[in-house]
C-alpha cells in the first residue's frame, strides 16, 4: 500500500503548497484511492494533487476524521471535481450532501479492503487502521481522542507497525516504543522530542511525502 501526504503544515517536496491542516491519500492494490481529510482549503489541496499526479476524479472514498476546518475545508473543492466518492464521517457530524452517499460511523467498521475506521472516539474523531504486510498502520487527523486510546483500538486489528498523522499535544512518548514507524504530522507539538527519542523510527512528515509499505 502507499500513503501520500497531500496537505500539511510542512513541505516535503518541490512545488507543493503548505497550510495549517492535514490530508493524505491511501492507495491499496485493486481499490480506488481513499482520501483521508481534505486540509483547510480546496485550492491548496487541488494544487498539491495536480503536482503529485493524483486525479481527483479517481478517488473512490473520502473519510473525514473530525469536524475541524483544517481537515474539512477542502471538501467542497474536491467534491466539485469528483461527483461519485462515498463519504465517511464520525457519527456526531451531521453531513447532508445532496446526491452523495454519506456514512456516519459510531463504531469500528470496515471501509475498504484492509482499511478500517476506529469509529468515532471521545473527542468526536475517527482514525484509520490499515492492515499492511508489516503490520497495522494507524492514520490520524489530530488525535484528539488521545494517541493511547487510538492505538488501543487499532491493536485489535493486529500487531502495530506505525503511526502517521497529527498527534496534537501527545506526550506519553513511551507508548510509541512498540512502533517501527513514527511519522508525526500537522498539529504534533513534540516533533523534535519524538525525533530525539526515536531516531530510527522517526520519519519527517510534509506535503509531498510518499511512503510505500
Ligand atoms: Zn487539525
Ligand atoms: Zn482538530
Amino acid at each position: 500500500m502507499k500513503v501520500t501526504i497531500v496537505y500539511d503544515n510542512c513541505p516535503a517536496g518541490p512545488g507543493l503548497k503548505t497550510g495549517w491542516g492535514f490530508s493524505c491519500l491511501i492507495e491499496v492494490k485493486g481499490e480506488a484511492p481513499l482520501l483521508f481529510d481534505t486540509g483547510a482549503d480546496g485550492a491548496t489541496l487541488l494544487h498539491n494533487m495536480a503536482r503529485l499526479h493524483i486525479d481527483p476524479q479517481g478517488i473512490g472514498i473520502i473519510v473525514l476524521s473530525h469536524a475541524h476546518g483544517d481537515h474539512t475545508g477542502g471538501l467542497a473543492g474536491i467534491l466539485e471535481k469528483n461527483g461519485h466518492a462515498e463519504i465517511y464521517v464520525p457519527a456526531s457530524v451531521m453531513a447532508r450532501l445532496p446526491g452523495r452517499r454519506v456514512t456516519a460511523l459510531g463504531k469500528p467498521a470496515p471501509i475498504m479492503k484492509d482499511v478500517f475506521s476506529t469509529g468515532e472516539l471521545r473527542g468526536g474523531e475517527q482514525s484509520l487502521v490499515v492492515r499492511t504486510d508489516r503490520g497495522v498502520l494507524v492514520i490520524t487527523g489530530c488525535s484528539h481522542p488521545g494517541v493511547g486510546t487510538i492505538l488501543e483500538v487499532a491493536s485489535g486489528y493486529g500487531e502495530l507497525y506505525g503511526i502517521i498523522g497529527g498527534l496534537h499535544g501527545f506526550s506519553d512518548f513511551e507508548r510509541l516504543r512498540c512502533l517501527s514507524l513514527i511519522c508525526p504530522c500537522h498539529c504534533t507539538q513534540y516533533k523534535s522530542r519524538l525525533k530525539e527519542l526515536f531516531p530510527e523510527q522517526y520519519l519527517a512528515c510534509g506535503a509531498g511525502l510518499e511512503l510505500e509499505i
